[in-house]
């Protein structure tokens, strides 16, 4: 190793699900949406002279928009380049003590990936057998804690008196609760926020609002934390909300009903999918997300993956322990699924 090498800071990087480049695939991987943004979004097409100026730094007409969908002052808002984006700078921001912080073994890969990166000390309390996270975990002396609820993969969401009973025992550290997948059935820590100052809640427009692709991601919480995590993006760099996303994020956020409509056909699908897979010897946790985390009596995991993937099918496989026999399986649109399901009947 040369010398300057020894002082590098190495990290093992998150590795997202593949994003193939041909056509004709089923793309059942990384839980985008199948549907399109709303019709709104695509009309409001960005004037491309504007691209020559910088963009609002404090991206107000979208925290403004956001701060009013939820009835939040829009100091109680913050923007990121998704979700991402914005855990990280909370990770950076509220993780600085000596103690651990904890999050499952079982949730959310990238996780364990930020600690790492800005050197924060993390334990991961295993999930119960059921893959559903123990509160007690949670009770003991710790540096911070993060929750995804609803939990990825395994698709689990917890009720909001879950979530109250570890802010109850967590007042001294920031918890951070990533409702990723909430609008797809989840109950949502929001309107704890008042109570306490303590919680930040983040959200992602990949998901429910078929956006991966623009990066919108954000954080709720009281004013100070919200501040806090402001101070540190603007020291690292002010103008990470780009134009398009500030202009075509609004639109969506104004277009209620169709967000309502596609997450509504999502839930019906994923609902109907469910029970048919059962009918051949597949079993999962509920799920109040976009996916499910299914497994099978017979087969192994790692075959159905491969040979679904022959067959221009692609699903999440995880070869960690205790879930390298489950499969994340993203809900397309209905006749995605049917073709799924075709296949994996003649398997
Ligand atoms: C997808 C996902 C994210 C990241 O979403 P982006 O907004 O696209 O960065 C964060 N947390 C969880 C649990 C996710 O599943």
């Amino acid at each position: 190793m040369s010398a300057w090498e020894s002082n590098v800071r190495k990290v093992i990087p998150y590795v997202p699900g593949e994003q193939p480049k041909e056509n004709n695939i089923i793309k059942l991987n990384t839980n985008e949406n199948p549907y399109p943004p709303s019709p709104k979004v695509l009309e409001k097409a960005v004037e491309l002279e504007k691209l020559r100026l910088y963009p609002d730094d404090k991206a107000e007409l979208l925290v403004d928009t956001i701060a009013d969908y939820h009835g939040l002052n829009n100091n109680q808002v913050f923007v990121g380049v998704g979700s991402d984006d914005v855990l990280a700078m909370a990770f950076m921001t509220f993780f600085n003590s000596d103690r651990s912080i904890l999050f499952p073994d079982i949730t959310y890969s990238f996780y364990d990936v930020w600690a790492e990166l800005f050197g924060i000390s993390y334990e991961r309390p295993a999930l119960d057998d059921n893959f559903r996270i123990k509160a007690e975990d949670y009770y003991k002396e710790n540096g911070g804690v993060v929750i995804a609820n609803p939990n990825a993969p395994t698709g689990i969401a917890e009720p909001i008196s879950f979530i109250e009973d570890i802010l109850e025992h967590n007042k001294d550290v920031v918890v951070i609760v990533d409702e990723a997948y909430v609008d797809f059935g989840g109950e949502s820590a929001l309107p704890l926020i008042d109570k306490y100052e303590n919680l930040l809640v983040v959200r992602t427009f990949s998901k429910s609002r078929s956006m991966a692709g623009l990066r919108i991601g954000y954080a709720m919480g009281s004013e100070k934390l919200i501040k806090y995590m402001k101070d540190v993006k603007f020291s690292y760099n002010s103008y990470t909300m780009n134009m398009p996303s500030i202009i075509l994020g609004t639109e969506s956020i104004k277009d209620e009903e169709y967000f309502r409509e596609t997450v509504g056909k999502v839930v019906e699908t994923r609902d109907w999918f469910k029970e048919e897979i059962k009918k051949i010897g597949f079993s999962c946790p509920d799920s109040s997300t976009n996916f499910l985390f299914i497994t099978h009596k017979d087969i192994p995991a790692s075959e159905i993956f491969n040979k679904a993937r022959e067959k221009k099918i692609f699903v999440r496989y995880f070869k960690k322990p205790r879930i390298d026999n489950y499969l994340r399986v993203t809900i397309g649109t209905r006749e995605d699924m049917e073709t799924f399901l075709e296949f994996l009947k003649t398997l």
